[in-house]
């Protein structure tokens, strides 16, 4: 049973979605600056509505306690005209008009209910001791008061006090419309956009799905054709990483089944031989004992080669393992490659090839003892081996402050050009027959290149057929990994 934390989790999960997040956003970015302007639209009407009014009743109120100065209301209040003016007055702005002598007696309510009656309050108070009038809104009973002194044309002196509220009711009424209509605004701009943000979040998302079918499309293999989406740039950049890396995976693979066949090829080739080899002894009725130890010495020769191959094999494993590290350790570099000679020397001695080593200076580097001896050997033995008779063999050992370059030059068959770019590379052989008799699994200078690569060094070959060639090594004196 799931708990509801967990469907929870799976809910917020789906929601981690390119889509959610731009209809999210197209509905945010289109939705709140309506709603916001919507409502401040609202708000300034209302507060500009009161501000007009205010100042429409304050206008009122002056110029009729102007009127009520000079016809002396506050002296008489029984005049007609002025009170049927001041009934009209209070019928438009749906209020009520009092006015107080200097002695706080109501003379005029247009109400009827206070007349006779002393009427004390802060405003009115404000208004005969300082002579000026006062406004005020009361939004909770949805009144304007307006207080206007009457003051004596002559002296100046404040004789009464006009007090005049006005309803804003109408102002409310017209404040729910707009309201009203404001929300009818929003909740269509609501639905309009997110219809719109769900159309435009379809297509935005669209290639998206569309790369992530056509990849999945791809089953089997790497032969099929090059998938394109050019919806977007970045859908097309995407497609050309992704077809780039298919090709490179392509080309991986062909390599390894190339490389399966290869090995194939090369461990069956001696045992083959040893198989004609001892199938010929078997056949043989009578076999004297030279013939017999001749084809036992031919068998001797291709376990030999197998084994070759097989040791080969394991270095150049052994040497593409990302993990296998490089041992750094100070090294002599002109005693190892001493040593190196010396153990070629027997292989020299037979072919009389000559080995000379020329060293311009003493030369000491971090470099793994093993892996590079075993690439250094496998140029030497190429040296003699594809050497003529009675050749040279130059080796040459220079340093500056950062790298040691070694120089290993022979007077062989050299290399043609085509196959320069090639010989690097594992089983390649220049001369497929010549090599055989020459004995070799043609992954020596593979080998070599994985040991110097090792080392972030480099190696290089020139060479002219039937001259001889040259590797050149070059590596950092010191090891960083
Ligand atoms: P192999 O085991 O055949 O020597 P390598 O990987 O060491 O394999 O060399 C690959 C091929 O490059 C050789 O078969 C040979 O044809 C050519 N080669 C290598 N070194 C030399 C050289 N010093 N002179 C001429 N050809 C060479």
């Amino acid at each position: 049973m799931k708990t509801i934390f967990e469907i929870l989790l799976n809910k917020l999960k789906s929601l981690k979605s390119l889509r959610f997040f731009i209809i999210l956003l197209l509905f945010l970015v289109g939705l709140i600056p309506s709603v916001i302007i919507s409502n401040s639209i609202v708000h300034n009407y209302k507060t500009r509505a009161i501000s007009v009014r205010t100042t429409e009743v304050v206008d009122q109120s002056r110029i009729l306690a102007t009127r009520l100065d000079s016809s002396g209301y506050l002296l008489n209040p029984l005049n007609d005209e002025l009170n049927s003016e001041m009934n009209l007055l209070t019928d438009i702005y749906d209020g009520r008009i009092m006015i107080t002598n200097d002695r706080f007696l109501v003379i005029y309510d247009s109400y009827n209910m206070s007349t006779g009656k002393t009427m004390i309050s802060q405003e009115i108070i404000k208004c005969f001791s300082s002579g000026t009038g006062s406004t005020a809104y009361d939004p909770d009973n949805g009144y304007i008061e307006v207080t206007v002194p009457v003051n004596d044309s002559q002296t100046s002196e404040t004789e009464g006090v006009l007090f005049v509220s006005a309803s804003t009711d109408n102002i409310s009424d017209s404040e729910i419309i707009l309201k009203r209509n404001a929300r009818i605004v929003v909740v269509t701009m609501t639905i309009l956009l997110f219809s719109l943000s769900l159309f435009l979040s379809y297509l935005l998302v669209r290639p998206f799905k569309r790369i992530t079918a056509a990849i999945s499309s791809i089953h089997e293999g790497f032969g099929d054709p090059q998938v394109t989406i050019p919806d977007y740039r970045e859908t097309e950049a995407i497609m050309d990483a992704f077809n780039s890396l298919m090709s490179r995976l392509k080309t991986l693979d062909e390599s390894r089944d190339e490389f399966v066949s290869n090995v194939s090829h090369e461990l069956k080739t001696p045992l083959a031989s040893m198989k004609v080899l001892a199938d010929s002894l078997i056949a043989a009725d009578e076999v004297d004992n030279e013939t017999y130890r001749e084809f036992m010495v031919d068998i001797a020769d291709e376990v030999d080669r197998e084994d070759k191959i097989i040791s080969d094999l394991l270095s150049m494993v052994r040497m593409d393992k990302a993990e296998s590290a490089i041992n750094a350790e100070e090294t002599d570099m002109n005693e190892l490659i001493e040593l190196i000679l010396k153990r070629i020397r027997p292989i020299a001695d037979t072919k009389g090839v000559q080995m000379i080593f020329e060293s311009k200076r003493q030369v000491t580097a971090y470099v793994d003892r093993t892996k590079l001896s075993l690439a250094i050997m496998n140029l030497m033995e190429n040296g003699v081996k594809y050497n003529k008779d009675n050749g040279w063999l130059r080796v040459g050992l220079d340093a500056d402050h950062q790298f040691f370059t070694l120089t290993i030059s022979d007077s062989g068959i050299g290399i043609p050009e085509e196959s320069l770019d090639q010989i690097f590379e594992r089983f390649y052989r220049v001369d497929k027959s010549h090599s055989r008799e020459i004995g070799g699994t043609g992954l020596g200078l593979a080998i070599t290149r994985s040991a110097i690569l090792m080392h972030r060094g480099a190696v290089k070959v020139t060479s002219v057929e039937g001259e001889g060639s040259t590797f050149t090594v070059r590596i950092p004196l010191k090891y960083s990994a």
